[in-house]
């Protein structure tokens, strides 16, 4: 399960958007995406238009740090959106929605997206009632996603929901009570991302 240790506001700073990979910290003043306009190692960054290639590179790095998956993963997401029937830019976004960390971080679960995989991985989750402690699990229309009733697992997501500020996205529902719980209600759709993505830049460059 392979993951990018870096640091994560550096990968803001250098696509030059806030991707929230550190949660409360992402919406306070100490945002460095909001401090500093400049990309990490600026002293040598070349200043100027960019190249198309660079513009269409970008797009997918954005993408792939938002979603904290690594260039073999991403491929092979992209081949399968390439498959399936529907436009392969739709296809790809909703392939990475759908993904349990995602969904478990979307719902509030986890502060970010970092948190919600690690919540997964340790196991504080279940699917239609089978305890899945795979990130990279695709969510479908219908599925209930719980937390486990062990307190400690109910104790961290319930204080990760006080602190959550976001909108719980449409393909989602969230019932917050004793133990709180996520329906998905449809497959996610482009509007259901909640950064702005030019997929058919990354489908262009992936396509070559
Ligand atoms: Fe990005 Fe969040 Fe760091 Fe801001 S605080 S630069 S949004 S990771």
């Amino acid at each position: 399960m392979a993951r990018n240790t870096g640091p994560k506001c550096r990968l803001c700073r250098r696509e030059r958007t806030k991707l929230f990979l550190r949660g409360a910290r992402c919406d306070s003043p100490k945002c460095a995406a909001e401090r500093r306009e400049n990309p990490p190692g600026s002293q040598t960054f070349r200043h100027g238009k960019m190249t198309d290639y660079a513009v269409h590179l970008r797009e997918k790095q954005k993408v792939k740090r938002y979603y904290g998956v690594l260039e073999t993963q991403f491929r092979k997401y992209f081949r399968r959106a390439e498959r399936a029937k529907g436009n392969t830019g739709e296809e790809l976004m909703s392939l990475l929605e759908r993904r349990l960390d995602n969904v478990v971080h979307r719902l509030g679960f986890g502060q970010s997206r970092a948190q919600a995989r690690q919540i997964v991985a340790h196991g504080h989750i279940t699917v239609n009632g089978q305890r899945v402690d795979i990130p990279s699990y695709l969510v479908r229309s219908g599925d209930v996603i719980c937390v486990k009733a062990r307190p400690k697992s109910l104790e961290q997501v319930k204080n990760n929901l006080a602190e959550n500020h976001r909108q719980v996205p449409d393909f989602l529902t969230l019932i917050d009570g004793e133990k709180p719980e996520g329906h998905v209600v449809r497959l996610p759709e482009p509007d259901d991302v909640s950064i702005p993505v030019q997929a058919q830049l990354i489908v262009e460059l992936c396509s070559k």
